[in-house]
């Protein structure tokens, strides 16, 4: 198991991408904490954890306030001893609109979230990790971290960020043994998607995708769970695109 003995943190785990990152964690050895705003789903994933013979724990927080992301770090270290994995999975869509009509609530909600709740969480993360001894951050970005997206202004925005902010923290933490890297899933198959979109508009998306289909959230799962073991262990700084081919056109 690549991540026996690991401790791991997991936002946004009670639902899609998050989910099936904390399940796959805990599949490899990890005691994963299950954060989530929601407790509904989060508790489903700590049992389902529970129920292969795996270790986790939920711990309720929002990533978009400092605070939470402080107490978070802080209790996962008093129940299991220390900190080596965070994934900064949890993310909203926003309103859909264009620029010259975006709402400004929505627009500071989206980066209060995608955004500055990736830096909060760096930032009480990183002292953990570094006590540890080291470890590793996968960010949760985007394509649309690297691409515009029409009437996606915040999110579009907070991805890009997610990116910038990704490279800046691994060239700080590269000589103490923290790995920080970006993912950008294309459109994935989760209740984000069924929340944001019409039928038609999911079927629109799928055209987008050369390889013909919409993604799985395990099928990113895959590519967070290698990013945080020590298989990855000459990579850093880098965001890694998963999208069917989306960004190569
Ligand atoms: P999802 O809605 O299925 O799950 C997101 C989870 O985050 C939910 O359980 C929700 O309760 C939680 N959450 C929301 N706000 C929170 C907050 N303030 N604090 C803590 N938890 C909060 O969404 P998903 O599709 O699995 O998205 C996960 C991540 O992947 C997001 O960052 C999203 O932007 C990114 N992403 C998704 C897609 C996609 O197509 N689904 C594509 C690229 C990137």
């Amino acid at each position: 198991k690549i991540l026996e003995n690991k401790v791991a943190i997991v936002t946004g785990a009670g639902s899609g991408i998050g989910k099936e990152i904390a399940i796959k964690y805990a599949e490899e050895g990890a005691k994963v904490v299950v954060s989530d705003i929601s407790e509904k789903g989060a508790n489903a994933v700590v049992e389902e954890i529970k129920k292969k013979g795996g270790e986790a724990i939920f711990i309720k927080a929002d990533t978009s306030k400092p605070e939470d992301n402080e107490v978070l770090v802080k209790q996962t270290v008093v129940k299991y001893g220390a900190l080596h994995i965070a994934c900064n999975n949890a993310g909203i869509g926003g309103p859909a609109s264009p620029v010259g009509e975006y709402p400004l609530d929505g627009w500071e909600k989206v980066i209060g979230v995608n955004l500055n709740g990736v830096f909060y969480g760096m930032r009480y993360q990183i002292p953990a990790l570094l006590a540890s001894g080291g470890g590793a951050i996968v960010n949760v970005a985007s394509i649309l971290g690297q691409v515009g997206f029409r009437n996606s202004a915040a999110y579009v925005a907070a991805k890009h960020g997610v990116v910038g902010l990704t490279q800046t923290a691994a060239l700080e933490y590269a000589p103490q043994n923290i790995r920080i890297n970006a993912i950008g899933p294309g459109f994935i198959k989760t209740p984000l998607l069924d929340a944001n979109l019409s039928p038609e508009a999911m079927n629109a998306l799928v055209g987008l995708h050369p390889i013909g289909r919409l993604g799985e959230s395990a099928e990113v799962a895959e590519l967070a769970l290698w990013l945080s073991s020590s298989k990855a262990s000459f990579v850093t700084g880098s965001y890694y695109n998963i999208d069917g081919g989306y960004l190569a056109q």
